[in-house]
């Protein structure tokens, strides 16, 4: 058909926005044909903007041109209607449009585009098939779920810049092309024209530069930073993502997570969710032995310890190690299992931590009746309740560390209790119908999307933020058999144990923190270290030489010689936290143009191969095969 011109056409209004006390207003609506339909002489048309949709009416007998144009429009096409807002007949109100009470009354329809045909209709619910939806990502963009989840991430993201600059931070940004940061992933490089065989890395984070602004005087930092990181990607993981990233001066960490708390809560609250505040916090030891994880998910229930339910003889008889724990959980609501669907979860246990699961509890009350009671009866499951026993395998002993300090957990316990908290959170995943847990936070998000604009939603038993706190400095690496850290090497260890540092890394406690909601890792931060000597020590202690830590960071250890004043900071995953407001369960709903799994920009077709004249450029030859 023949297309028209904008001509001088200027729209009045957007298509959500109109409302019964807006009869007889003249109007300009600009937007897509969302549906259409030919009731003969009368054709309506859905229009559709960001806003909503407004219902057009084609009268043959008033504007006989715009209805003959109604008759060839498709949806998708790109129209202006002008014309009169009116009220709807009583009959004809739809309850369930916000804009239902109303429709246009059209004097003229221009047709500003045609389309063709799309793989599938921006007016239905999303398609199954992900790669489509990345291929033709601007057509799935426009579906409305779509559009309010990038408005949320646009308040969110406003309420926390808003936050952090009434609370004294300065957004400074830093470079993209800079040097390694080691964040434990591996790098993204660029090669150099001006410098062949030389590259600029990425940054994994600003995290050296953010230090170093501290150093500079700035005193309080924050950047909506986007990181990269080259490693293999999850629903909760992207190549390329968002932090809030945060440095101050002077700080305790009592400071920063005061500083978090405000702007988290003032990222809820423009999700319209009222989270409060304080946060609660735990030890690593504790959310370990309670949770088996140090991102528990408070929506669940926690491990038992269950030992006291065993004789030492119960447990030689299973096979069960005596110095390790033994630990319970129950998923509520499951029922009894079949062998058969018992077995189908074995491959959810991670088998390389050591620890063996007991889940043939009809087996176990027969053969020790007293003992598999008592289990029940300390995990406090109801008669509907699945219960698992996870604890150490002794014919299964992994490479470990056996230090152990009073009061605190050995890295073979950290496993039994990990492989617990793995188990745990996958089956919680796996029978989330039936034991119903994490409905709460969909109907909270829901009822948040709905709310009107004043009144937020009460988010305290939806949404469990915890703070982690007393980690341990190192972790055994069982490759390498060597104490490798845990965290980035800036992170101050706590004063009371430097003087173990070389002598017994295992005691060693970082002064860091995590944030953690709902199973996933918010974010995470630490005291820094702000001495030269200490630098040069925790670099020592980890295995890196002077001379390659002066080739990575040497600018970075010149500048922590000129008067570093003590500081420290945080990063909280962006994309991660409008997932969780936006009820989404993967960051490629709240991300414009996310890649797959497989690291592929499926609409830009990237990755792809460059011409051979820019690699020369570059002074790179690929390697074929
Ligand atoms: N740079 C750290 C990270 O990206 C956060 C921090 O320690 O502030 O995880």
């Amino acid at each position: 058909m023949s297309l028209d011109f904008l001509g001088n056409l200027e729209r009045t209004d957007m298509c959500g926005t109109l409302r019964a006390a807006d009869a007889g207003k003249q109007v300009v609506l600009m937007g897509w044909v969302n549906r259409r339909r030919d009731h003969g002489n009368l054709i309506f048309l859905d229009l559709r903007d960001r806003t909503g949709i407004a219902q057009v009416v084609l009268d043959h007998d008033l504007v006989p041109e715009g209805h003959a144009k109604g008759e060839q429009v498709r949806p998708e096409y790109v129209v202006a209607a002008v014309g009169k807002v009116r009220l709807r007949a009583t009959d004809a109100i739809n309850p369930k449009m916000p804009t239902g009470e109303i429709e246009i009354e059209a004097t003229e329809l221009r047709v500003l585009n045609d389309t063709r045909l799309a793989p599938f209709s921006p007016a239905e619910e999303a398609i199954q098939n992900e790669e489509v939806r990345l291929k033709h990502r601007y057509i799935d963009l426009r579906r409305p779920e779509m559009q309010r989840n990038f408005r949320l991430r646009h308040d969110i993201t406003l309420a926390v810049r808003e936050s952090l600059s009434n609370q004294g931070f300065l957004e400074i940004e830093t470079p993209i092309l800079t040097k390694s940061t080691p964040e434990g992933a591996r790098d993204f490089l660029v090669p150099s024209r001006v410098h062949p065989g030389e590259f600029y890395a990425l940054p994994q984070s600003p995290q050296i530069f953010k230090q170093i602004l501290m150093i500079s005087g700035f005193d309080r930092y924050f950047q909506i930073a986007r990181c990269f990181r080259d490693e293999d990607l999850r629903a909760d993981r992207q190549l390329e993502f968002t932090q809030v990233d945060l440095e101050m001066s002077y700080p305790r960490r009592e400071h920063v997570f005061g500083v978090v708390e405000k702007f988290v809560s003032a990222a809820f609250g423009a999700a319209g969710v009222n989270l409060p505040t304080p946060f609660p916090r735990i030890t690593y030891d504790d959310s370990m032995r309670n949770c088996g994880t140090d991102k528990p998910d408070l929506r669940l229930p926690g491990l038992t310890d269950v030992r006291p339910a065993f004789t030492d003889e119960n447990l030689a008889t299973l096979s069960i190690d005596l110095a390790l724990p033994v630990v319970a959980m129950r998923i509520p609501n499951v029922g009894e299992l079949s062998r058969k669907e018992r077995e189908d979860n074995h491959p959810l246990f991670d088998q390389k931590k050591g620890a063996k699961f007991i889940d043939d509890f009809k087996r176990l009350a027969k053969s020790m009746p007293e003992a598999a009671a008592k289990v029940r009866e300390l995990a406090g499951a109801a008669e509907a309740d699945f219960v698992i026993i996870v604890a150490g395998d002794p014919a299964h002993h992994i490479k470990a560390s056996d230090t152990k300090f009073s009061g605190r957990l050995s890295e073979r316990e950290i496993n039994v209790y990990a492989a617990a908290g793995n188990f745990r959170s996958e089956l919680a995943k796996k029978y989330a119908d039936k034991h119903k847990a994490f409905e709460v936070t969909d109907q909270v998000v829901q009822s948040a999307h709905e709310r009107s604009a004043s009144d937020a939603v009460d988010g305290a038993a939806a949404f469990h933020p915890i703070w982690i706190v007393d980690f341990p400095m190192f972790e055994y690496d069982l490759a390498t058999s060597k104490w490798v850290p845990a965290h980035h090497p800036f992170t101050a260890p706590y004063e009371a144990d430097m003087a173990n540092l070389v002598s017994d890394p295992a005691s060693v406690r970082a002064d860091c923190y995590d944030l953690a909601m709902n199973g996933l890792e918010l974010g995470s931060g630490s005291i820094r270290i702000h001495r030269k000597d200490v630098q040069q020590q925790i670099f020592a202690s980890l295995g890196i030489s002077e001379d390659e830590a002066k080739k990575r960071f040497g600018f970075f250890l010149d500048a922590l010689e000129y008067g570093t004043p003590p500081h420290g900071g945080i990063a909280l995953g962006l994309d991660r936290i409008v997932m969780l407001l936006a009820g989404a369960a993967n960051l490629r709903e709240v991300i414009a143009f996310p890649k797959t799994a497989k690291a592929i920009d499926l609409m830009a077709d990237a990755p792809t191969t460059v011409t051979d004249q820019q690699l020369r450029e570059l002074g790179i030859r690929v390697a074929k095969g």
